[in-house]
């Protein structure tokens, strides 16, 4: 405005400077031909005013244009960096700053792009909150122009230093709320803009500040704008990537019945294949079942209901859904249905397990009592003496047996707690000859049986640091197996070798075998072969191979099930190292 009233102040000067001689006489056809050609420039160079301030204005404008909406941090660089480029020019300026207030630090910190000021400088600028001209535009939300920049006490000099600043403008950037009628409701200061340098080593003045205020306050509400879509695209794509990462299934469906959220998890449970769910009814997504009946009472009766879901056939999935209502504030009126998927499959078998357990074990120590209490009966009531004494003998050996049995059984079950309850298995190491050891395993076995033939085939003198007790339980347990499941007999082999830092111990028997499908899993607990009689009717509490796994890692070896033929037999191998508190890292597996 202040332009265009200069330019027509000029312009009617200039034209008063034309004006022709005034003696000359008014109807001269000469002085009329001069004054029509003098009018005739006059309105030339009005034109030519005319379409200069129409580039004027037409550069003022185009400050306007900035997007409607920002919606990513390049975008917006993009945008502020087209803006700085032509509040430069308008001002005249040969660099341009922004600093933005960053309240967890309390710092005015730069926001790309910047003007004329390389990425290296930008970095290196960082402004308290109360420093320099920034702090006080900050605090004070009123625009500084400084033309000294060098003696301003004002400024900063590292900055001026680092900038090569000699003089500048610092305008607030203001959010200005407005009402309907443009009233102004709240005012808000981000930062601060810097131009420095006004061109053609001239000074800035307030026409300058007044028209770079003028700016400010859209490019800062270009920032804010921007800054409020981007935080928000960002944190719902963050959530969108939780809600498709997370294994819990989740379905929403708002009161129309319109799938608005489904995620991967509760796809592969509903197994639902052609990925475009969000917008569709939930009747032509979700198939007819347990599913959709519980979606439909809830949206239709409001209903929140929680149901067991199995899928598949033996080997699918349980699945605990859950259908919760979401209403709109204030009223009962439903605004959607969440349903939630919980994948339950583990927390049922393991369930399923413990029960099978305790009826196992309680049938495992029924078994030897039973037993026991009948063979103590028999001998008590033999008043008459109808038993000799090498029936009578045999009958006590039977009872110590039986009783060696249980307390085996419990030994195993303790160690298990204290497993399951995070204590470690103590070991007590003392230097332990193997080939004794293992041989009085064969030996102790040996008596329980007499379809098979326990041997131990294990070289002299092999000495390693193992604690004794322990290192027996695990070879009681897989001795104790090779003969329980060889039903026919056969032969049990004990074999060691004596590796260089490591010892190997193979235990081979010619029974069942165990089918492929067991074989990563009789490691677990309670875990047993159930596929055919044989294995089944055996018996056992499936904590076994559970226990001596714990055992040799205790003692820092491996223990692993090298082969096993169905029909033929298996062989179990240990590995230990001949000092559990050397470094010997120890490998599964042969050479
Ligand atoms: P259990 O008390 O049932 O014997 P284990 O943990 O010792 O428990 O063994 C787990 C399962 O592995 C057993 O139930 C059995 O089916 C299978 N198993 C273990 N050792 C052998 C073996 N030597 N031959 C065949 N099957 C075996």
């Amino acid at each position: 405005m202040l332009r265009l009233s200069a330019v027509l102040v000029r312009g009617a000067n200039w034209v008063n400077d034309i004006v022709p001689d005034q003696n000359e006489p008014p109807d001269s056809p000469s002085r009329l031909r001069r004054e029509l050609e003098h009018y005739r420039l006059v309105v030339e160079e009005m034109r030519r005013r005319i379409r200069g301030l129409e580039d004027e204005l037409d550069t003022a404008s185009t400050m306007a244009e900035v997007p409607s909406v920002v919606v990513t941090r390049p975008e917006l660089r993009n945008t502020l960096g087209r803006l700085v480029k032509k509040l430069a020019m308008i001002i005249q300026a040969e660099k341009v700053l922004l600093l933005l207030h960053q309240p967890e630090v309390n710092q005015l910190t730069v926001l790309p792009p910047a003007l004329g000021i390389t990425e290296e400088q930008m970095n290196s600028i960082n402004i308290g909150v109360d420093d320099g001209v920034s702090g006080w535009v900050f605090h004070n939300r009123e625009s500084v122009v400084f033309n000294d920049a060098l003696n301003d006490p004002r400024t900063l000099k590292n900055v001026v230093s680092l900038l090569a600043v000699r003089n500048g403008i610092c305008v607030p950037l203001v959010i200005k709320q407005r009402d309907e009628d443009e009233r102004l409701v709240d005012e808000r200061v981000i930062g601060v803009m810097h131009v420095f340098n006004k061109r053609f080593d001239e000074d800035f003045g307030t026409e300058d500040m007044r028209l770079l205020e003028m700016l400010a306050e859209q490019a800062a509400a270009v920032i804010s704008n921007a800054q409020l879509y981007i935080q928000l695209t960002e944190e719902k794509e963050e959530l969108q990537e939780a809600f498709e990462s997370i294994h819990v299934g989740v379905i929403v469906v708002n009161r129309h019945g319109t799938v608005r959220l489904l995620n991967p998890a509760a796809a592969e449970m509903l197994e639902l294949t052609d990925g475009q769910y969000s917008g569709r009814k939930f009747d032509t997504v979700v198939p007819p079942g347990d599913v959709r009946d519980l979606l439909e009472s809830a949206l239709t009766s409001g209903e929140e209901r929680t149901v067991e879901i199995t899928t598949g056939e033996d080997d699918g999935k349980i699945y605990q859904a859950q259908a919760t209502l979401m209403t709109r504030e204030d009223t009962t009126e439903i605004e959607s249905v969440v349903a939630i998927f919980n994948d339950i499959t583990e927390i049922r078998r393991v369930e399923r397990m413990k029960t099978a357990f305790v009826s196992t074990v309680s049938h495992e120590l029924r078994t030897p009592l039973t037993s026991i209490k009948g063979f103590i009966s028999t001998l008590l009531e033999d008043d008459e003496g109808m038993y000799d004494e090498e029936t009578r003998r045999e009958f006590l050996i039977i009872i110590n047996e039986e009783c060696d049995r249980l307390t085996r059984l419990i030994s195993d079950l303790l160690n298990v707690s204290k497993i399951e309850s995070g204590r470690g298995l103590d070991l007590q190491l003392a230097d332990v000859d193997l080939a004794l050891l293992l041989r009085r395993v064969a030996a102790n076995h040996q008596p329980y049986t007499k379809k098979h033939q326990i041997v131990a085939d294990v070289p002299d003198g092999l000495q390693i640091r193992a604690d004794a007790d322990k290192l027996t339980q695990v070879l009681d347990n897989l001795v104790g197996n090779a003969v329980k499941y060889s039903p026919n007999g056969g032969k049990v082999e004990i074999n060691a070798e004596d590796e260089g830092d490591t010892v190997r111990i193979d235990v081979h028997d010619e029974g069942l075998g165990i089918p492929e499908r067991h074989r990563d899993q009789i490691f677990q607990r309670f875990h047993q072969v159930d596929d055919d009689m044989d294995h089944r009717s055996i018996g056992g509490t499936g904590i076994g191979l559970y226990l001596v796994q714990h055992l040799a890692h205790a003692h820092g070896g491996r223990v692993w099930l090298d082969r096993s033929v169905v029909g033929e037999g298996s062989t179990f191998s240990v590995r230990l190292p001949k000092d559990p508190e050397g470094e010997t890292e120890v490998e599964v597996g042969g050479e």
